[in-house]
């Protein structure tokens, strides 16, 4: 089976990314390939959680994102990428991204308005306005959404995420 294409994802970020770009951000230092490369991921990252929440698969060979039904079907059942004809089975389609933490019905609005918004923000500013939002929204979620972007154990990335709150807002507060 080794020439059999299969479905990828974009992995998740090292938190440290962020707050690199935080940090260079705060000291009024652009990093403009750290925010395109942080930006960029993050698209990328968002968009196949939302593709996996809705049930879709992005096919190895054309890259089309077609259906795959799979909650309560057989493992067997046969789903095909209609421009191309190449298939996946429900199993292996929940098997490709299972424990991966690509399931995050609960963070479609605050990642689909980033994916939908970030391409056209032209500007550095624009650009990290936007990333700083879905920050902010991940933040307030707490740790389901955390878990679906950023790598690590996630008391780890909410810690982060908690000090970035405080970077954000110049404001000290007691732990
Ligand atoms: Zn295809």
């Amino acid at each position: 089976m080794c020439c059999v294409k299969r479905l990828r994802y974009a992995p998740k970020l090292p938190i440290a990314r962020i707050r690199r770009l935080y940090q260079a951000d705060a000291l009024r230092l652009r990093d403009d390939d750290l925010l395109t490369d942080v930006g960029w991921r993050l698209v990328a990252r968002c968009a196949d959680v939302l593709m996996v929440s809705a049930s879709q698969a992005r096919c190895p060979e054309c890259h089309a994102c077609f259906r795959v039904p799979w909650i309560g079907q057989p493992p067997s059942l046969v789903s095909t990428c209609p421009p191309c004809g190449w298939s996946v089975t429900a199993g292996e389609y929940h098997d490709s991204w299972r424990h991966q933490d690509l399931w995050g019905t609960n963070a479609r609005e605050p990642l689909g308005a980033f994916v939908a918004t970030y391409s056209q923000a032209a500007s550095y500013e624009a650009r990290m306005l936007l990333i700083d939002r879905l920050i902010n929204a991940v933040h307030t979620t707490g740790g389901r959404v955390a878990r679906n972007l950023f790598e690590g154990r996630s008391s780890q990335v909410i810690a982060a995420l908690d000090a970035l709150a405080v970077d954000c807002s110049q404001a000290p507060r007691d732990g």
